[in-house]
């Protein structure tokens, strides 16, 4: 094993916009293996946007995205820029697994086959090898009783559980989430929050989005405040939550109490 450890995702002087609207005015983020960042601020700050940039969901104007050390090739200029090589873009979104925030299942396979879709055609894996992961992946995450059921038959909290499971039988270097819990009724929202910690726990690698400021402040080691686009203020969650220093971090924060 080599000690050398870029960070998993490291971004500099981010910035995007769409059309005349500049959406992402300079952003810096380091996301170091095994810590979880956590991007919280109002709606329309840019926090989907950002995660959307990280896996090329996205095109960027202006910046730097490295991906453990690789930088992400752009080709172009101004808005005709993309990534240029499509294996790169292939490896990252397959290592970079992303969870929304309406889970996005299929509606016509059974969970197992959500679960199972992408290693078996996007990594070609052996498919009793993807199984035997992906059941013990269901059971994880507490829903191994529901392989055979189809979406439409969960509630909305194992829907997401299942969403996690997909992502995590990619095997990917870090999970992306954007808003997981905010599709769901207050009592669903413990499943998965409790699902998202014992992630962290294992050191898992995480860029999260949340509008839930107790799991933000339990779970991250790092938390970035964005506003209009800006980090506006950053710290460990201590910090951030107990003594905030800007009065727009304190304005948002009464605002979400
Ligand atoms: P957040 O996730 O913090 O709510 P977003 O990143 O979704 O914010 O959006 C930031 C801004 O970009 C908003 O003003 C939004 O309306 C705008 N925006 C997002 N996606 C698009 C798009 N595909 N086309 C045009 N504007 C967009
Ligand atoms: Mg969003």
């Amino acid at each position: 094993m080599t000690t050398f450890s870029a960070p998993v995702i490291e971004i500099r002087d981010l910035h995007k916009s769409y059309g005349d609207l500049e959406v992402l005015r300079g952003v810096d983020l380091t996301a170091p293996r095994g810590h979880v960042v956590s991007l919280i601020g109002s709606s329309g700050s840019g926090k989907s946007t950002l995660l959307r940039c990280c896996n090329l969901l996205e095109n960027s104007q202006e910046g730097t995205i490295r991906f453990e050390g690789e930088p992400v090739q752009w080709q172009g200029s101004g808005l005709n820029r993309h990534p240029s090589d499509r294996h790169q873009v292939m490896r990252i979104r397959t290592n970079l697994s992303m969870v929304f925030q309406q889970f996005n299942l299929w509606s016509h396979m059974t969970i197992l086959q959500n679960v199972m879709e992408a290693p078996l055609t996007v990594l070609k894996q052996p498919r009793a090898e993807v199984e035997a992961r992906a059941r013990a992946l269901l059971d994880k995450v507490g829903i191994g009783d529901k392989a055979d059921a189809f979406p439409a038959m969960l509630s909305g909290g194992q829907q997401q559980r299942a969403a996690i499971a997909r992502a995590l039988c990619m095997e990917p270097r870090a999970l992306l989430f954007d808003e997981p819990t905010s599709a769901l009724d207050p009592e669903l929202e413990q499943e998965v929050v409790k699902v998202i910690k014992q992630l962290a726990d294992e050191g898992r690698t995480m860029l999260l989005v949340t509008h839930d400021m107790r799991l933000a402040a339990d779970v991250s080691d790092h938390v970035v405040f964005l506003h209009q686009g800006r980090i506006e203020e950053e710290g460990p969650p201590e910090t951030l939550f107990g003594a905030p220093r800007t009065e727009r971090l304190r304005q948002f924060l009464r605002a979400t109490e």
